[in-house]
């Protein structure tokens, strides 16, 4: 059996949730498919569930461009879709004195990417704020946050079916072939069917790069490859140290051990570092060796066994270990010439707080292609 659809977008994670609500608000003819059996089985349930402000990334880049604005909308957007975020706040700290000149260098950095609440704080300011804390100096953000993760994608979920979206669970896309005036897609699950479309957006996480690779007819080198960088937490047992997120100064392929809180207000350390051939979430409870000296270089006071094996999630890179990070990658017609495709690549952090972003940057490729 063969259908003809407007949009399909494949993947129900947070960003492609946001896609199919975005498309089908503008009134396009939406169908989401998952491979899985429920929304968010993927990144989107596995991460630190913090709103970024936009400090870190190159000025310019798509990742700051869409996190400064992401932020902002996104917690517009929960505040009137009930969706609960709370405005913690977060430090950078500085443990030595090397270090201080780096949080400098991400102030400047965060004024150019229109972070303009960021203020520099002296040890004494720090500790006023959290006093278990240990620095030298910290990087003060009011505006970073957390949010429900999953009731956000609920909430996404809702409007897009509200304006008429569709969504096929247990339906992966297997393959897809680029025919005129679209795409042929095979369907596999319970589907197991063919199906037509105008438009394709591949939103796949983890799976993108590969799926973009099935598409016969888009150019291969238009695809970068793919690495996996997992990353574990470990929760605290007890009360949590401190009330705003703490960070350490960032390291190369994350932005190091930090303590983010749940909206329950319980602390958890992470994520860490492990480059991955194949996706095991499993976490080693032998990675909590490296976890107590990180920590306590900033929280002096973390009680010997106290770290217990959380989760872990994993980052869809498309830089090796060792290169520096790359930007998001929202692909396009004017970059691989297949008319109404997007595949949406390596959308690691902060993928979550850039969602309603990402989505509008989506429509708007699409609209003026
Ligand atoms: C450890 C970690 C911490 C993070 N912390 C933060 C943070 O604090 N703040 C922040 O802003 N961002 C954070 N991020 C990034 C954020 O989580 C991601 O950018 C975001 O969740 C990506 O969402 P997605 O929809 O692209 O991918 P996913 O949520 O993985 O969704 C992709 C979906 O596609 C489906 N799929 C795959 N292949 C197919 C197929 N062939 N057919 C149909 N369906 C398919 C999958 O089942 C999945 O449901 C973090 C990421 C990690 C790994």
């Amino acid at each position: 059996m063969s259908v003809d659809i407007e949009c399909v977008v494949v993947g129900a994670g947070v960003v492609g949730l946001a896609v199919a609500r975005e498309m089908a608000r503008a009134g396009h003819e939406v169908l989401l498919i998952e491979a899985a059996e429920a929304i968010g089985m993927g990144i989107s349930s596995r991460n630190s569930e913090v709103i970024h402000a936009g400090i870190y990334y190159p000025p310019g880049s798509l990742k700051a461009q869409l996190c400064v604005e992401g932020r902002r909308r996104l917690y517009d957007y929960c505040e009137s879709h009930g969706v609960a975020t709370r405005r913690l706040g977060k430090l950078i700290v500085a443990t030595d004195q090397a270090q201080v000149g780096g949080l400098e260098t991400l102030l400047e950095r965060g004024l150019m990417n229109g972070v303009d609440d960021l203020r520099l704080l002296d040890k004494e300011q720090a500790q006023a704020l959290e006093p278990a804390l240990s620095c030298v100096a910290a990087l003060y953000s009011p505006s970073t946050g957390i949010v429900d993760s999953h009731a956000l994608m609920l909430a996404l979920l809702g409007d897009a079916e509200a304006a008429g979206a569709n969504i096929a669970f247990h339906t992966p896309l297997l393959g897809a072939r680029v025919i005129t005036g679209g795409f042929m897609l095979e369907l596999g699950g319970t589907a197991q069917m063919t199906l037509s479309c105008r438009l394709l957006i591949n939103a796949a996480g983890l799976q993108a790069p590969a799926l973009a690779r099935r598409i016969e007819g888009l150019e291969r080198q238009s695809v970068p490859e793919d690495f996996l960088c997992k990353g574990n937490y470990f929760s605290l047992a007890g009360r949590a140290p401190f009330r705003h997120l703490v960070y350490p100064a960032p390291e190369a392929a994350g932005l190091g051990i930090h303590m983010t809180l749940d909206l329950a207000g319980q602390a958890r350390f992470g994520p860490d570092t492990e480059w991955v051939k194949v996706e095991d979430y499993r976490v080693d409870p032998a990675r909590a060796e490296a976890f107590y000296p990180a920590i306590r270089n900033y929280w002096p006071g973390l009680p010997d066994q106290s770290l217990q094996p959380a989760y872990s999630g994993i980052r869809p890179k498309i830089c090796a270990p060792g290169e520096p990070a790359r930007d998001f990658v929202i692909s396009s017609e004017a970059e691989h010439r297949v008319p109404g495709l997007i595949n949406l690549l390596g959308i690691e952090s902060p993928g979550l707080t850039s969602c309603l972003a990402i989505a509008s940057r989506v429509r708007h490729q699409i609209e003026n292609a």
